[in-house]
């Protein structure tokens, strides 16, 4: 492509007369601020428009888990695209659907368990488009699961401070950062929100909480939902796997459900291939989107287990009213059953297991070595630490952004919190790169 084709000036004059961007002060923006025009990507870089290359430290809002452009997932991408582009699933079914819905159930948590009751299985597949409407369907699930099967009382979610479950109106409810509720709060439906299990003092605080109440109203509580061991959008905020386990625990005693939103977490980027797995739990309801289809397309899924999918059995009055345009598309299956495969062909899994301790090292060492940095934290392929003070709409993390970005490193910050979420099959040297060039910027922040 000639350069002429792809003016920087141009493009932005466009954008900026037009363009109105997610989370940003758009006056700002327009006034101040020098966008990146990316042309091109590929593995852990992004390329602008002069022909500079920027590391992706958070593979594009966590989705390109195997790197930009993986030429498998372009290939078969290409090859889909040839044969079928989209059809619904209204009276319809294709085999890019089918077979995905077979190797999502075959690999999820619970799979392998001979002695889990069938009921207990999650065995079915609901097809959305992104994250929030997985966490959205979930939802209406839940509901209408107690709706018909006798528990009609069964409406309100106990939800996690800090937790961040989407941008949907339902999904928003769920949520648990004041940021972005505060503004939508009459148009939000009522929910419990109990302490974060990353909280100072530890998850024991949080699962009180949740017992309580579960026990307080157990005839009105649809379900728990939460982020599985790291609160994503909250600043990477870990927390003990033996919470979701005593959530589990308790959800079962009173028969209620937990839906487990897997949407950053699922397919390896904690450490194993979910976080539930780190748990030992299987969720009523597991939530999947981002690294689905490798951050090519727009693809998300919705895991339910046979117990829930039997709720809407019966006559048509009992189907569940749901669904979007593009469920199921078959470009996003054709894309996402690659995943799957290139992660068992590369073993992804095993790359995590091997890089993740020196991601936990570095962030450590950071926080020792840079004055003012904070509370370090590294989850499988995520590593993250604080700028101490501020809050979610302080300015702080942006001065490591501005650090990072003239190092070549494209490095967003989550309010105070400095973090990288890298492609999971990032080159070791390329990681070391990575590491080095936090620490740089932090420090250059930090003295500045
Ligand atoms: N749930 C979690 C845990 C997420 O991290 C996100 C996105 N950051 C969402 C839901 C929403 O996903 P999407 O942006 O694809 O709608």
């Amino acid at each position: 492509m000639k350069r002429e084709e792809l003016n920087r000036e141009a493009i932005v004059a466009l954008d900026k007369r037009h363009v109105w961007h997610p989370y940003t002060a758009m006056e700002t923006y327009i006034q101040a601020t020098n966008p990146l025009v990316v042309v091109g990507a590929e593995g852990a870089y992004l390329t602008d428009a002069d022909g500079r290359r920027y590391l992706d430290a958070n593979s594009s809002w966590w989705v390109s888990t195997l790197g930009h452009r993986h030429p498998r997932l372009v290939k078969a991408l290409v090859e889909q695209v040839g044969v079928l582009g989209h059809v619904s699933l209204a009276g319809i079914t294709h085999a890019p659907a089918a077979r995905l819905a077979s190797e999502l159930v075959a690999l999820a948590p619970g799979a392998g368990q001979e002695a889990l009751p069938a009921g207990e299985r999650l065995s079915r597949v609901f097809y959305v488009d992104n994250g929030s409407t997985a966490v959205e369907v979930a939802i209406k699930m839940a509901a209408q699961y107690w709706a018909q099967n006798g528990r009609p009382r069964r409406t309100r979610f106990i939800t996690l401070s800090g937790a961040f479950h989407g941008e949907t109106v339902g999904a928003t409810s769920v949520g648990g950062m004041p940021e972005f509720r505060e503004v939508f709060g009459p148009l939000l439906f009522d929910v419990v929100h109990v302490p974060s299990p990353a909280e100072e003092g530890g998850w024991e605080r949080a699962f009180a909480e949740v017992e309580r109440a579960l026990k307080a109203s157990p005839d009105e509580v649809a379900g728990v939902i939460l982020e599985p061991v790291v609160q994503g959008a909250a600043g990477m905020q870990v927390y003990a796997p033996a919470f979701v386990r005593a959530v589990r625990e308790a959800t079962r005693a009173v028969d209620t459900f937990l839906i487990a939103d897997e949407v950053f977490t699922g397919l390896g980027r904690a450490g194993a291939r979910f976080a539930c797995e780190l748990a030992g739990v299987v969720p009523d309801l597991l939530c999947l989107a981002k690294a689905l289809s490798g951050g090519l397309l727009p693809f998300a899924a919705t895991l339910a287990t046979e117990r829930v999918f039997s709720g809407f059995l019966g006559g048509r009055e009992r189907a569940l009213y749901y669904g979007h345009s593009y469920c199921g598309n078959p470009l996003g299956a054709a894309v996402a059953r690659e995943v799957l495969a290139v992660y068992r062909d590369e073993d992804v899994l095993g790359q995590v297991a091997r890089k993740a301790p020196r991601v936990k090292a570095a962030f450590e060492a950071m926080a020792e070595r840079v004055p003012g940095v904070v509370r370090p934290r590294a989850q499988g392929m995520v590593g993250a630490v604080d700028l101490g003070g501020g809050g979610y709409l302080s300015g702080k993390g942006w001065r490591v952004y501005e650090a990072a970005l003239k190092r070549g490193l494209y490095l967003r910050p989550l309010g105070d919190t400095v973090y990288i979420a890298p492609p999971l099959n990032i080159p070791e040297a390329t990681l070391e790169e990575l590491l080095h060039g936090v620490e740089e910027s932090l420090r250059e922040a930090s003295a500045g």
